[in-house]
């Protein structure tokens, strides 16, 4: 620990007690109860799996984690932000330790031919599959839910449990934050979350500071002259403008950040015209934006606004550019002395072997939301667990986990499939010790 990290320390307590040394032993008492909830936490699994729903729609998923978390005794609230659930059990005094699982699929068709595979289409048509493992976060967390239920002399505090909506459309957190969240269920001393990753199952990653990038999702709409395609001259094409305007983006990265700056600039829709021989009036459009600090965003997003006005100009477009910024979540930072202490429990548990060195993800979360208490920053802390069967991972092409990650399914793979029994185990053992290592220990006697 450095100066100004033990400062920051010391400026602000993390609540529980100090790094425990007999967590395990606390960790043995609750987790004694896995292999009795394992059956139907498996039912509940493949359940969800076979029956995904996608951001916004998730009533059964809600359903389902509400009444196991009403049989466990919580206090069971649904409806906030959309399908939100939160479930409260108040065990004496101690700290606020919400623990977050998300519950979305994806509109993408599963390929995985696993038993429990999903078929489910939306009425439009369109195909649903959880494929990036919200399932398995939803049932870790009743899991997690239902472990602490049944140990209440292990740790004292307050578990609150939030199953979150619509994660993958970015909206579900702050949706359920502007529902009251906070104002009417207590704002959290620490946010924990868990998300699935194709390390192998068992191996978990923790990155101090910022874990995943923030996103910004924009629009830019070019406004050209249409004419006949045979008389190119008479019009100002937006099509060859929009081509510019791609390629010039590309120097933002390349040639405008310093070389160990992080972030991401795609063009994911380009849209123009609807017949060969038609010059149409307008491109449009849409990128996203990863970065990793608010400097560098600033920057970027100003490069983006400049480029796309002066190649609009240098072609010279009636009508100056629109480029607005439809959707942004900040980066997802982990508090460190959090971190720290999430990271040592679980290596404490699992052995340090289990720990893989910590990458900075450019996907994004909505998961930082929940940093943003009503009077100052509630601290988070956020890893990733494995989840690829062992036998895949270890005939993926390779040696090193970089190597061997682009060889088997990653999230938002229509054949990212989970091991099933060891990632609910571990993933209920990583959420459930992760939480003792916030909470207060309890009164019993050790092992008991
Ligand atoms: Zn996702
Ligand atoms: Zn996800």
């Amino acid at each position: 620990m450095n100066d100004v990290e033990s400062h920051v320390a010391l400026e602000r307590e993390l609540p529980g007690e100090p790094p425990p040394s007999d967590l395990n032993a606390r960790a043995r008492r609750v987790l004694k109860h896995l292999d009795a909830v394992l059956p139907d936490l498996d039912a509940l699994y493949r359940d969800l799996h076979e029956h995904p729903e996608l951001s916004g729609q998730e009533a059964h998923t809600a359903a389902e984690l509400a009444r196991r978390l009403k049989a466990e005794g919580y206090e069971v609230t649904r409806g906030i932000g959309g399908h939100g659930v939160v479930g409260l059990l108040h065990n004496g005094d101690g700290p606020t330790v919400l623990l977050r699982g998300d519950m979305d699929a994806l509109p993408i068709e599963e390929k995985t031919g696993l038993p429990y595979a999903s078929h489910v289409t939306t009425p439009d048509g369109e195909p649903v599959m959880h494929a990036c493992g919200h399932d398995i976060h939803t049932v870790c967390l009743a899991g997690t839910a239902a472990l602490l239920a049944r140990s209440r002399d292990a740790w004292r505090g307050t578990v609150m449990v939030v199953g979150q909506p619509a994660e993958e459309t970015l909206q579900g957190a702050r949706a359920m934050l502007e529902d009251g969240l906070y104002a009417r269920f207590g704002t959290p001393d620490v946010v924990l979350g868990q998300h699935t990753a194709p390390l192998p199952v068992g191996a978990f990653m923790h990155r101090e500071g910022v874990t995943m990038m923030g996103s910004d999702h924009l629009r830019v709409r070019l406004f050209g002259r249409g004419a006949h395609g045979a008389l190119p001259h008479l019009s100002v094409d937006p099509v060859v403008m929009g081509a510019s305007v791609v390629l010039r983006l590309q120097t933002i990265v390349s040639r405008e950040l310093a070389p160990l700056e992080a972030a991401v600039v795609t063009v994911g829709i380009f849209q123009a015209g609807t017949r060969a021989n038609v010059i149409p009036d307008e491109a449009l459009l849409e990128l996203t934006v990863r970065t990793e600090d608010d400097a560098v965003r600033a920057r970027v997003l100003a490069a983006i606004e400049r480029i796309v006005k002066a190649e609009a100009e240098a072609s010279g477009a009636p009508r100056p550019p629109r480029v607005e910024v439809l959707e942004s979540t900040p980066v997802n930072r982990n508090d460190p002395a959090l971190l720290r202490r999430i990271r040592d429990a679980h290596a404490g548990w699992f052995g340090s072997g289990a720990l893989v060195p910590g990458m900075l993800v450019t996907a994004s979360e909505d998961f930082p939301r929940f940093a943003q208490g009503p009077e100052h920053a509630v601290r988070t802390a956020y890893w990733f667990m494995g989840i690829t069967p062992l036998k895949a991972w270890n005939e993926a092409p390779g040696t090193t986990p970089e190597e061997k990650l682009s060889h088997v399914p990653g999230p938002h793979s229509s054949t990212y499939a989970p091991d099933r029994e060891g990632s609910l185990r571990k993933g209920c053992e990583s959420f459930t010790v992760a939480a003792l290592a916030c909470l207060h220990a309890g009164t019993a006697s050790r092992d008991s």
